[in-house]
């Protein structure tokens, strides 16, 4: 693929910064599905999560759609997508850290107004000499693990964690809150598990208020909605819960540019490997992705894209910058160099393609590359 597309019908392409497809995020989807989940869970409050760059999606311009739209709890993973995202952000907005601070982050954390969600009596204790050193009080969540044994507070801390805030007053804690592991399956055991457990943190500490659903755990009723739910799949159009109808609107579309098109004999093999035969005479098309740019090489000889409601199977290996399509569905001369196919669209959601992968839609979001022209709604 050399230059990109020259085409005409494709010409906006070229003068778009050279991308060969496009990624189209519509922020007023998200701000809808940011309003359902807020239907759900009221008179909790609705956070959002905002880590990995929105999913891939954007964290400023999805930050900024939602703070517009209401939403002041922003939560980020790592404190570098803390600093980067909270001068983007009105002051009356909160920045979270879930993965807490490494060591020797906690004076810059305090300097510029970041929340750290505090996993460990350590953690805890960093985080009270840093505001005794600074002569102020900061503000904290903290997490306890209910289950999953990744991050927050084990039972065995508690007590211990809830001796350090009875003797220190350094600390403010504006919630406490803990994650779901299998929120998404409705009916799995290990949810009525954790919201016991949940339970019994909340009555060691009756004194604060619950943090506790993801997207999925808005979904498995009041009891899991606490004061604050914490969605991301789900405002980004992804699936809350699995098996059943996805109730949330599409937030990204991905169109990507044909480069190249040709008709091979039956016994002609494909892409890297040869691994995929042709078993007749078929038209196929390149097409201007590959797995660097988010289409799984999972995706190899399975899965498709669509064009005009047509499926277009992907054949042979994806590779890094492109993926070839059989085309034989088409009327001869529908596609050619520069037409755009759908691969994230009106006819295949971002859990169809997930799915045909071999991965959850969250592996699709944060892959989905940087070599596309980006286009806000
Ligand atoms: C990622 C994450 C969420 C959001 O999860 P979704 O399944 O995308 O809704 C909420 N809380 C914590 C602690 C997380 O790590």
């Amino acid at each position: 693929m050399d230059g990109c597309i020259v085409d005409s019908r494709a010409l906006k392409l070229a003068i778009d910064n050279g991308a060969c497809g496009y990624l189209t995020i519509d922020l007023a989807a998200l701000c809808r599905n940011y309003d359902k989940l807020s239907a759900v869970v009221v008179p909790a409050k609705t956070a959002a999560v905002v880590k990995a760059d929105s999913y891939g999606l954007g964290a400023s311009q999805v930050s900024k759609a939602l703070y517009a739209r209401g939403c002041r709890h922003f939560l980020v993973a790592h404190f570098i997508e803390a600093l980067r995202l909270r001068p983007q952000l009105p002051g009356d907005a909160t920045v979270f850290v879930l993965n807490g601070l490494l060591p020797g982050n906690e004076a810059t954390c305090a300097d510029v107004g970041i929340v750290p969600v505090i996993n460990s009596l350590d953690q805890l204790q960093q985080w009270s000499q840093t505001a005794r050193s600074l002569q102020r009080r900061l503000p904290a969540v903290l997490q306890f693990d209910t289950g999953m044994s990744r991050l927050g507070i084990p039972p065995e801390d508690r007590s211990a964690v809830a001796a350090h805030l009875q003797t220190s007053d350094d600390i403010d804690i504006l919630f406490i809150m803990s994650h779901l592991a299998s929120a998404d399956e409705a009916g799995s055991g290990q949810n009525a598990d954790q919201l016991a457990e949940m339970r019994r943190v909340a009555a060691e500490f009756p004194q604060y208020d619950v943090s506790f659903a993801n997207s999925g755990g808005i979904f498995l009723g009041g009891d899991f909605h606490g004061v604050l739910a914490r969605p991301g799949i789900a405002l980004y159009g992804g699936a809350p819960t699995s098996g059943v109808t996805n109730p949330m609107e599409a937030v990204v579309r991905l169109d990507v540019a044909v480069v190249q098109t040709r008709t091979v004999p039956e016994g002609a093999r494909v892409g890297y490997g040869g691994v995929h035969v042709t078993k007749r005479q078929t038209r196929l098309a390149t097409i201007a992705a590959g797995y660097a740019d988010g289409l799984p090489r999972s995706l190899s000889d399975r899965g498709a894209v669509y064009y005009n409601g047509v499926r277009l199977p992907i054949v042979g290996r994806v590779s890094m910058d492109s993926t070839t399509i059989d085309i034989s569905a088409l009327p001869e001369g529908t596609l050619s160099f520069g037409s755009m196919v759908e691969v994230l669209g009106d006819h295949q959601s971002l859990d169809d393609l997930a799915r045909d992968a071999g991965l959850i839609s969250y592996e699709i979001l944060t892959s989905l590359g940087h070599r596309f022209h980006r286009q806000y709604r």
